[in-house]
This record gives C-alpha cells, structure tokens and sequence, in this order.
C-alpha cells in the first residue's frame, strides 16, 4: 500500500505521516525533510533551495520530480507514504509517469482538511528536539520540563527557518494557488480520502488507521 498525504502548512501531514512509519511499517517520504537535510549539508540543491524556502516558495518541479525519483528507487519495494509531494499539476503528472515506470501504484491520498486561521497559529511557535524530532509549540505543548525533551531527554531544540508568520502566509498562498487543486485530481482518480485535520492528533490518526483498515 503506498500513500500520498496532501494538506495545507501545519495540517500535521509530517506527524501523521511519522506515526505511520512507526505502527504500520511504512517509509516517510518528506521532500521538505530531504530539501532541509541539503541545505544543512550545503549541498548544490540545498543552497538553490534555501532562500526559496525561506521565502515560503516552491522549489521548482524539476528539481523535486529527481529527488523523488531517486528516492523511490532506493526504498525499492518497501511501502511509501509521500509527505509534501506532489505539490503543482506538474509534480502529480510527473509522479504519475514516474509511478508507472517503476511498476509501483498508489493506493490512497489522505487529504487533511483544515481552515488557514488555525494554521498560523499552529506553524509560528512550533519547534522540535535536534535529538529525536519530538514536536512541541510554545502555546500548545512545551516539555514537562523546560529545556528537556520528554521522549529522550535531548537538550537541544529546533525552529524551521520559515516558521514565521511572513514566511507561512507566502506558504498559504502557494497551497491554495498551486498544491489544493490536486485534491480534485486525485478525486477524479477515485483515490482520495478526506478527513478532519482539526480534530487532536489521536483522532486523525484514528481516522486514517480506519481507512487503510476497511480498504
Ligand atoms: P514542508 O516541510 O513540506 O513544509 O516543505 C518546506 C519547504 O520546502 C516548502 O515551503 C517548499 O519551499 C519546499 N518544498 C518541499 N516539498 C516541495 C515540493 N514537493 N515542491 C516544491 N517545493 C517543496
């Protein structure tokens, strides 16, 4: 079984996606993961990537169709849950192609429906342990102990470049201008699910588990 999981900036495509990954076995494919892990090792496309990001931009399709490309081939048969791609018509169309080739097929795609107000909130104020990717929120969910992750004890903390509110609203625009219209897409293949991104963490997770499982 192989997924996509589509949704708006904050929607909780990467907690849901790593959640997953640990109880049903599958692979995590983020292309914002991959895009950070190059621009952290400077890297040729980490650095043409970095002021795009920041700016809440898309890296262009290309650039992402290759990343993705490689990287089905290397997980080889394992099952795959696409995390943040595709994002345009041309990305979906690409994968479509690449898919096919690769003698691999999608089985779902999870739609996170949430309304922008909530998202803001949630993106600007989110941070991470460097050690184990633990998320928190200096609202919603700071560690029981301050400076001292809850799932392994790590001390050091991290913030995404473009968690910012300016960076965020550029991020929206590009959703709803170029991401969004792939959910009639994938409707129109018979593969989408919807379900609420607004409801806490258990309840989405509970509402996917309860479509992979009836499927
Ligand atoms: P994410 O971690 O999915 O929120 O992605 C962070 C940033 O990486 C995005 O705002 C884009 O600048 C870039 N990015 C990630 N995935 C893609 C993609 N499929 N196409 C274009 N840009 C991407």
């Amino acid at each position: 079984m192989n997924l996509i999981i589509l949704g708006p900036p904050g929607a909780g495509k990467g907690t849901q996606a790593q959640s997953l990954e640990r109880d049903r076995g599958f692979i995590q494919l983020s292309t914002g993961d991959m895009l950070r892990a190059a621009v952290g090792e400077g890297t040729e496309v980490g650095q043409k990537a970095k002021a795009i990001m920041d700016r809440g931009e898309l890296v262009p399709d290309d650039v992402m169709v290759q990343i993705i490309s490689d990287k089905l081939d290397e997980i080889g048969d394992q099952q795959f849950i696409l995390d943040g791609f595709p994002r345009t018509q041309g990305q979906a169309e690409a994968l479509d192609t690449l898919l096919a080739q690769k003698k691999k097929a999608l089985s779902f795609v999870i739609e996170l429906k949430i309304d922008d107000a909530i998202l803001v909130e949630r993106v600007v104020g989110r941070f991470t342990c460097g050690n184990c990717g633990e998320g928190y929120h200096d609202t919603f969910k700071l560690p029981a102990q301050e400076g001292k992750c809850d799932r392994c004890g790590g001390t050091e903390f991290k913030r995404r470049s473009d968690d910012n509110e300016e960076a965020m609203r550029a991020r929206l625009v590009a959703y709803h201008g170029l991401t969004a219209p792939l959910i009639d897409y994938y409707a129109g293949k018979a593969i989408l699910k919807s379900v609420d991104g607004a409801a806490a963490f258990d309840a989405v997770t509970g509402q996917i588990a309860a479509i992979l499982d009836e499927n």
